[in-house]
């Protein structure tokens, strides 16, 4: 039996197509109505995370960050104790490597094998299950759960030892961040110069220097509507896990410490549970 913890955008989706795939679930989320769709599908209800953990055998977690993965894994009716030995936790939540070897030390005090296997791709990816995995942990832990995976995901990148999936994260959205908000001031700048907001748009996106992500925020951009997909206080989040695991290990990065506080302003500016492209509907609005 397989457990999943953590419904929200992604878990939500990712749940959803290993119950297509025929598989069968239990499912725990701290917000009940947010499994209804699943419990509609066949899925079972873990009334705790213990009790999710006691009828599975592979469980995955997609929480918020380390703090609500560290309270639903080891607080008062935490799974991680609960979990049969020799079972496989696989934290798909986007956290920092330092916490990903804490956990993986953890759930090897109670013959638990770990992965970190976050992943990349957003809301359309986790519907269409192409997300990437970036894993960290044993490539035989890996084989045993790769077939979930497969359901979840189009690709899965075993960057080695535990954390290390995390690690290649956090890379992977240090770019995703700054490209965001770099992209964001040079639509402004140019509606700025006079130029039509959707012409700079469109000589922007499939130019040279622009990641191929942003042609799925033109339309945020041009309308104005920002709906969560990827909400901004989680890349205000990971910038800070990234700064965070940078300071740690004496590496410098200047141009990320400044973008997260860009988006720490966005935040504080009401704007943290919007889709993170928002970081344009905060720079523009001092011009107005
Ligand atoms: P989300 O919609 O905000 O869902 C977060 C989940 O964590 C919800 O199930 C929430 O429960 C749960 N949670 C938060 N704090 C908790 C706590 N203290 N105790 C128990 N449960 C708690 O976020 P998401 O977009 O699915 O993202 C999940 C993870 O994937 C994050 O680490 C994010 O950075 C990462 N990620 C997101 C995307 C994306 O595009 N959205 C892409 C790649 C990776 P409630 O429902 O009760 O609030």
């Amino acid at each position: 039996m397989i457990g999943f913890i953590g419904l929200g955008i992604m878990g939500s989706r990712m749940a959803g197509n290993l119950i297509s795939e025929g598989h069968r679930l239990t499912v725990y989320n701290r917000t009940k109505e947010k499994a209804d769709d699943l419990l509609d599908q066949g899925a079972l209800w873990g009334e705790t995370p213990k009790e999710t953990a006691q009828q599975s055998d592979i469980l995955f977690t997609m929480l918020t960050n380390p703090k609500a993965v560290e309270s639903v894994a080891l607080g008062e009716d935490g799974f991680l104790h609960h979990l049969p030995k020799g079972s496989i936790w696989v934290d798909c939540s986007t956290v920092n490597p330092t916490f990903s070897r804490r956990m993986a030390e953890e759930a090897r005090k109670h013959d638990i094998r770990f992965l970190d296997a976050p992943v990349a791709g957003s809301l359309k990816p986790a519907e269409s299950g192409e997300l990437v995995f970036l894993v960290g942990g044993e490539a035989e832990v890996l084989d045993k759960v790769r077939p979930y995976l497969n359901v979840m995901g189009k690709a899965i990148s075993h960057q080695g030892d535990h954390g290390s999936g995390t690690s290649m994260k956090l890379v992977v959205n240090l770019m995703l961040a700054q490209s965001m908000a770099v992209f964001a001031e040079a639509v402004n700048f140019g509606e700025s110069l006079g130029l039509e907001k959707k012409n700079v748009l469109e000589t922007l996106i499939g130019g040279p220097t622009t990641g191929a992500f942003l042609a799925g925020k033109k339309d945020k951009l041009l309308t104005n509507q920002y709906e969560a997909e990827f909400p901004l206080e989680h890349i205000q989040k990971d910038l800070n896990l990234v700064t965070g695991e940078a300071y740690h290990n004496g590496s410098a990065l200047p141009i990320a410490n400044l973008t997260k506080e860009i988006y720490g302003l966005a935040n504080q500016y009401g704007l943290g549970k919007e889709d993170f492209s928002a970081i344009y509907e905060f720079l523009r609005t001092p011009q107005k």
